[in-house]
């Protein structure tokens, strides 16, 4: 089976921050950056995104909100944790609630560091990740492929 290939949309989702990392991801889209120019789309439907870019720390509240949005992904997907926060907790790892990283609760594919994250750094990470994104997507076909290949052999082998 092969796989209907498109533009990478993105989706984005706040975690605990100081909101300084959400506005460089804002910036990215902005004229200056301008990624929709690579067809890169910032959707709000986690079942058309590709990549889950995430900024902040995850803790009790929020987590649920984290893996849910992960879990409605279809597959193949890479995330994205953008500056400290998202990738170890950053300034607010001591919060009584916070848990750290958002690799606390689900698998992350690139980190960006940095308080705030640059926009040259996320678009970096991003096509990183579409780099991910093609390696997984390579991986899932062949293994299809190879259960398909294993389903026609027993088929034939009944005949
Ligand atoms: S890494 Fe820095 S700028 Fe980004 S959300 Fe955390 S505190 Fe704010």
């Amino acid at each position: 089976m092969s796989y209907v290939t498109k533009s990478p949309w993105i989706i984005h989702y706040d975690g605990s921050s100081c909101n300084g990392c959400d506005i460089e991801v804002l910036a990215c889209l902005t004229p200056m950056y301008d990624v929709e120019r690579f067809g890169i789309i910032n959707t709000g439907n986690p079942k058309h995104a590709d990549v889950f870019l995430v900024t902040g720390s995850v803790n009790e509240q929020n987590k649920g909100v984290v893996q849910q949005i992960y879990e409605q992904m279809p597959e193949p997907k890479v995330v994205v944790a953008i500056g400290i926060c998202a990738c170890s907790g950053g300034v607010f790892r001591d919060c009584y609630n916070v848990m750290g990283g958002i690799d606390t609760v689900i698998p992350v594919d690139c980190y960006v560091p940095g308080c705030a994250a640059r926009p040259e750094a996320i678009i970096d990470a991003v096509v990183k990740g579409l780099g991910v994104l093609a390696e997984k997507r390579a991986a899932m076909e062949a293994k299809e492929d190879k259960a398909e290949l294993a389903a026609e052999t027993e088929g034939k082998q009944d005949e």
